[in-house]
This record gives structure tokens, sequence and C-alpha cells, in this order.
């Protein structure tokens, strides 16, 4: 690993400054993706700045909705969070194992990077060049995205859940401070424009906020993996239903694994609209919620496999009074 400086600032405003004047400069918060990335080389770094001193831990549940301080942890144990909001804490209980999640934070969870076909031979291998499952970026990639291009996947399950609930990324900078909507935070990157997200260098997550809607407390998060915990996603699905009687007032459904950013799937939730939920109304929403997609021979099984995790989660939803 690259010699780096290390500093640990008490005052919010210290720490926009040091980054903010030093290019390579990072925030770092529980260390658990950025660490990682470090020591593969994927990441380099002059000067880590320990956010983890700095004012930003707290939860406020009003009747408008939550604000989620950027370095809170204790959230997904919440009572009013699981009852008005269950998709957020079902999504954070879905993330990594206790140990990462108490070390890791909402705000660096939101920044955690892409998955992509390098990163599990960077961290194993500290080799970038080969794919641990044979394939290169070329020949498409068994866990890669379905709707946008690239090999990088989206796979925070915090963050899925969030797009679903419309919450917003409160942000401070030199500028001040700024407020992203979730489903604009993000952008697939390029050659050319490699970041992942709208923030600048140098502004730090202070915070997310998540609307109160009837439709957050009847959400539920399904996550798709390959063992039952520790395991990334393949694919998820956040959804959440407003109903009136069995009809369907609005609702809101995000898949993760499926492209570069949290995917909300907005042709599903018009399928949905003012729609009785039976299960022919429940497919053809699955059904719209894969239209569009665009998967390579490796991970074609993507579509069948969301379209059938929409369902589930519907009906899941469905049958909660
Ligand atoms: C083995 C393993 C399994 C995992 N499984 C899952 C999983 O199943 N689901 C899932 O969602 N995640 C999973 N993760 C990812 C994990 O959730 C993230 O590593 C974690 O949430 C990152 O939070 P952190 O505080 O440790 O961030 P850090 O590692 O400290 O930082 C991550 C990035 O965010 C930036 N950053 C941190 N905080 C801020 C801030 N407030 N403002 C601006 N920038 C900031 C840092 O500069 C860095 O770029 C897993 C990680 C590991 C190592």
């Amino acid at each position: 690993m690259q010699p780096f400086r290390y500093t640990r600032p008490i005052q919010v405003q210290d720490a926009l400054e040091i980054v903010a004047g030093e290019e390579d400069a990072a925030f770092i918060a529980g260390g658990t993706a950025l660490v990682n990335q470090l020591r593969s080389g994927e990441r380099r770094t002059t000067h880590l700045v320990d956010i983890t001193d700095l004012p930003l831990v707290g939860l406020e549940v009003t009747r408008q909705g939550v604000r989620l301080s950027a370095l809170e942890r204790g959230t997904a144990g919440d009572e009013r969070v699981r009852a008005g909001y269950p998709v957020v804490a079902e999504a954070l209980l879905a993330g990594a194992s206790p140990q990462i999640r108490n070390m890791a934070t909402p705000g660096g969870n939101l920044l955690q990077g892409l998955r992509t076909p390098f990163y599990r031979e960077a961290v194993l291998e500290g080799q970038r060049e080969q794919v641990s499952t044979g394939e290169t970026s070329d020949s498409g990639y068994r866990y890669g995205p379905i709707f946008s291009t690239g090999t990088g996947v989206y796979g925070s399950d915090l963050g899925v859940s969030l797009a679903a609930l419309d919450a917003v990324v409160v942000a401070e900078g030199a500028g001040g401070e700024r407020r992203l909507p979730v489903t604009e935070f993000y952008r697939e990157p390029s050659p050319d424009k490699p970041r992942e997200t709208f923030l600048e260098h140098g502004e730090l997550i202070t915070a997310i906020e998540i609307p109160a809607s009837p439709a957050a407390a009847r959400s539920t998060y399904l996550k798709v993996r390959e063992r039952a915990s520790y395991a990334y996603l393949v694919v998820s699905v956040a959804a959440a239903l407003e109903l009136e009687g069995d009809t369907v007032r609005s609702s809101r459904l995000a898949l993760g694994g499926v492209a570069a950013v949290p995917w909300r799937a907005e042709a599903a939730e018009r399928t949905l609209a003012g729609q009785r939920l039976s299960r022919d109304v429940i497919e053809a929403a699955a059904q719209a919620a894969v239209s569009g997609a665009r998967p390579s021979p490796q991970n074609a099984y993507k579509v069948e496999l969301v379209r059938r995790a929409v369902i589930r989660a519907l009906e899941t939803l469905g049958g909660r009074a």
C-alpha cells in the first residue's frame, strides 16, 4: 500500500478543507470498503481524513420522515424505522455480516463502489488482470448489468431501498449544502467520466433523509444471493405499495444488481397504478420491470431472476396487513 497521511478532525469544516485542498485526499469512515480498495491498488490516496469523530451520529424520526446521520449505525434495530420503513431496515440487515455492519456507515455504504469482475480477484490475489470466473470484460460477465453497459453493477442494499423511497442525500462542501435525490445521485461511469456519483471531490455526505409515506410503511426488500448470508446481492428488489383495499394507489420499485445505478422500475410502477393487486397484474408488473433489458449471454438468467423476485416481493406486500 502506498504511504499516506492520516488526520482525524473533530470539526466538519476542517475535514472539508483538508479534502478539498488535496486532489488525492479521501474521507474514511468505517474503512470496510476503502481499505480493501487501497490494499488492492484499485484506489490511491495521499491523505486519509478519518471522519469518525465528526458530530454526524443520530437518527431523527418525525411525522415527515427519517433523518439518518452519515455515521449512524443503529438504524436497522430502531423500532420506528422497522415499522415505518421496513424496506430500509431489511436492506441494512441483509448486508454483509454483523461485524462489517458494526463498522460500516450509511454514508460509506452509498459510496462503496460498483461490483466489477475484477474486484474479487483484486482483493484476493492483488491481480486486476484476471477475472475469477475466467470471463473477460469483453465476453460478458455473469454478474454484470442487464440495463447498462460496462461491467459494474450497483451492489449497495441500503442504496436500492433508498432509491425506492425517494430518499435524499444531504452533502456539505465548499459551496455549502446540497440535497441530491438518491435516484439522481449516481451516474454510469465511462472511461472519460469515471466518477460513479454526482458528488464533487471534497463533498461530505452528512445525512440521508427519507420521506414518510403510506407506501414506505408497506415495503419490503428481497435480496437474491448465492448463500443465505454474508454475500453481495446477485439481484434485489425494493418494493413499496400504498393500497386502498386491494387496489394499488401508488407503488415504488427499485432493483439492485441490474445496472451501474440503483434502477427504478418505473414501467412496473405504471403497470400497477390504479389496479387490483391480482396475480395477473403482479405478473404484468414483473414483466414491465424487465422490459428493455439487454443482457449478455452470461447474465441472461438475471432477467428471469428479477421477474420472479418482483413477483415474490409484490405478493409478500399484498399479503401484509
Ligand atoms: C466482505 C464484505 C461484504 C460486504 N457485503 C455487503 C453487502 O452484502 N451489501 C452491501 O450493501 N454492502 C456490502 N459490503 C459493503 C459495505 O457495506 C461497505 O464496505 C460499507 O458500507 C462502507 O462503509 P464504510 O463506512 O466502511 O465506508 P469506507 O470504506 O470508510 O468508505 C467508502 C467510500 O466512501 C467514502 N466516504 C465514506 N463516508 C463518507 C461520507 N460521509 N461522505 C463522503 N464520502 C464518504 C470514502 O472516501 C470511500 O470512498 C460488504 C463489504 C465487505 C468488505
